[in-house]
C-alpha cells in the first residue's frame, strides 16, 4: 500500500481507522537501531553496509532480531518499508555457505519479485558467497534443474513453479529450515493458495515460517493458524507522506506555451542528478517527449498505457541512472495498486521532481512530491505555474500549511 495522505484535520479519523485492527504487535518486542547490534555475521554486515543501508528501517528494527534467533514472524507493514530486504538479509544470516542444500525458500507473488529478491540476496550476500536461484515460471525448466543441482542455499520463487519444481524432485526439500512468505495478502488474491498449501506440505516439520503482508484479511489469519507456531507479531502502522525537508518553488511562466522552454533551460539542473517531470495526461507525456527528443535533449519516458514490460525496463534504465530524465503521468504516483506501490519506492533517490503540469487535485500534489520521510532523503520540487494555476498553487501551499516560493537563480546548488 502507499502511504497514505492525512492532513491534520484528518487524523482523528485515521486515528480511529487504525484501531479497528484486530493485530498488535507482541509486547515482547526489542527494537534494535543498528545493524551492528543485531548479531549479523560480519561479512554479511559488511554487504549491508556497502549496499547503502545505514540504518534499520522501523520493521527491519523489530523483526530481524526474532527472526534470526528462529522464530516464527508475522511482519505486516505498507510497502517500501524495508520488508523485501529483510528478508533478504535475515535469510542470508541464517543459512549456511558452506552447504550446498536449498535451507531457505522465499515465495512471492510475481515473477519480478521475486528475480528482485534473488538480486537483493546475491548483493547483500556478496561477501559470504551465498548461492541463491530465482524459480519463476516464463524461464527454461532446464535452467532451473541445472542451477538447482550446482547447489544453491536459497531459491526466491513464485508458488506455480516452485510446486512444479519440489514436485518433479527438482527441488529438494530435506534441509529447507525456512519459509518466506512475502506479499502474502497480494500472493492469496492471484489465488496461489492451493500451491501455498502444497509447497508447505512438503516442507519439514520444524519448519521455521516468515510471513509478510500488507494486510492481514481471515485467509491469511488462518494459513498463519496452520502454519506457524507461536509467532511474534510486528505491526509498523502507516506512516504519513510529508512535505517536510522537501524545498518547493514555483516558476510563473504566465502561458502553457512558455513552459517548454523554461523546461529547456532547466536541463543542464535536471541532469545533475535525476529527475521525474510529470504532466497530467498520457498525451501530453507523449508530446513533452518527442518535443524535448526533437531538440536532442535525452529523456525518457513512461505511462499507463505502456505494456507493463516496457514499463519496467524504463523504469531499471531510469533506476539503475541510466536515463536521468523521466517524464511520466501519475502512474506510479498514488494508488493502492502493488505494482504501483512498488514503483513509487523511486521516491527514495529522486531528488528533484518537476510538475510541468499542476495536479489537478491536492493529494496527487502529496503523492507526486511527498517522502515517507522514513530513510531521510529530501528533495526539491518545482512548480510551473500558469496566471490560471496561481490559485490552486495558493490552496496546496494553504493545505498543507507549507511553503512554495519563487524559484531562486541558484536552485542548482540546492539539489
Ligand atoms: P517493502 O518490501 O516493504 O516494499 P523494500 O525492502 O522493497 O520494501 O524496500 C524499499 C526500498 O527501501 C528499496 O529501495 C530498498 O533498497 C530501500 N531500503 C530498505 N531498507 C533500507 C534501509 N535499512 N536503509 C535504506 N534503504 C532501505
Ligand atoms: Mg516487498
Amino acid at each position: 500500500m502507499a502511504a497514505s495522505v492525512v492532513p491534520a484535520n484528518r487524523a482523528g479519523r485515521r486515528e480511529r481507522e487504525e484501531e479497528k485492527l484486530v493485530f498488535e504487535t507482541s509486547e515482547d518486542v526489542e527494537v534494535t537501531t543498528s545493524f551492528d547490534h543485531m548479531g549479523i555475521k560480519e561479512e554479511l554486515l559488511r554487504g549491508i553496509y556497502q549496499y547503502g543501508f545505514e540504518k534499520p528501517s522501523a520493521i527491519q528494527q523489530r523483526a530481524v532480531l526474532p527472526i534470526i534467533r528462529g522464530r516464527d514472524v508475522i511482519a505486516q507493514a505498507q510497502s517500501g518499508t524495508g520488508k523485501t530486504s529483510m528478508i533478504a538479509l535475515t535469510v542470508c544470516q541464517v543459512v549456511d555457505t558452506s552447504s550446498s542444500e536449498v535451507q531457505a525458500l522465499v515465495l512471492s507473488p510475481t515473477r519480478e519479485l521475486a528475480s528482485q529478491t534473488e538480486k537483493v540476496i546475491l548483493a547483500l550476500g556478496g561477501y559470504i558467497n551465498i548461492q541463491a536461484h530465482a524459480c519463476i515460471g516464463g524461464k527454461s525448466v532446464g535452467e532451473d534443474i541445472r542451477k538447482l543441482e550446482y547447489g544453491v542455499q536459497v531459491v526466491s520463487g513464485t508458488p506455480g513453479r516452485v510446486c512444479d519444481m519440489i514436485k518433479r524432485r527438482t527441488l529438494r526439500t530435506r534441509a529447507i529450515k525456512l519459509l518466506v512468505l512475502d506479499e502474502s495478502d497480494e500472493m492469496l488474491s492471484r489465488g496461489f493458495k492451493d500451491q501455498i498449501y502444497d509447497v508447505y506440505r512438503y516442507l519439514p516439520p520444524e519448519l521455521q515460517v516468515v510471513l509478510i503482508s500488507a494486510t492481514l484479511p481471515n485467509e491469511i489469519l488462518e494459513m498463519t493458524n496452520k502454519f506457524m507456531t507461536d509467532p511474534v507479531r510486528i505491526l509498523v502502522k502507516r506512516d504519513e507522506l510529508t512535505l517536510e525537508g522537501i524545498k518547493q518553488f514555483f516558476v510563473a511562466v504566465e502561458r502553457e506555451e512558455w513552459k517548454f522552454d523554461t523546461l529547456c533551460d532547466l536541463y543542464d539542473t535536471l541532469t545533475i542528478t535525476q529527475a521525474v517531470i510529470f504532466c497530467n495526461t498520457k498525451r501530453k507525456v507523449e508530446w513533452l517527449t518527442q518535443k524535448m527528443r526533437s531538440c536532442n535533449f535525452t529523456v525518457s519516458s513512461m505511462h499507463g498505457d505502456m505494456p507493463q514490460k516496457e514499463r519496467d525496463a524504463i523504469m531499471n534504465e531510469f533506476r539503475s541512472g541510466e536515463t536521468r530524465v523521466l517524464i511520466t503521468t501519475d502512474v506510479w504516483a498514488r494508488g493502492l495498486d502493488v505494482q504501483q506501490a512498488r514503483t513509487s519506492t523511486i521516491f527514495y533517490f529522486v531528488s528533484l521532481v518537476i510538475n510541468y503540469d499542476l495536479p489537478n487535485n491536492r493529494e496527487l500534489y502529496i503523492h507526486r512530491i511527498g517522502r515517507s520521510g522514513r530513510f531521510g532523503r529530501k528533495g526539491v520540487a518545482i512548480n510551473f505555474v500558469r496566471n490560471d494555476d496561481i490559485k490552486i498553487l495558493r490552496d496546496i501551499e494553504q493545505y498543507y500549511s507549507t511553503q512554495i516560493d519563487e524559484m531562486p537563480m541558484n536552485v542548482a546548488d540546492l539539489i
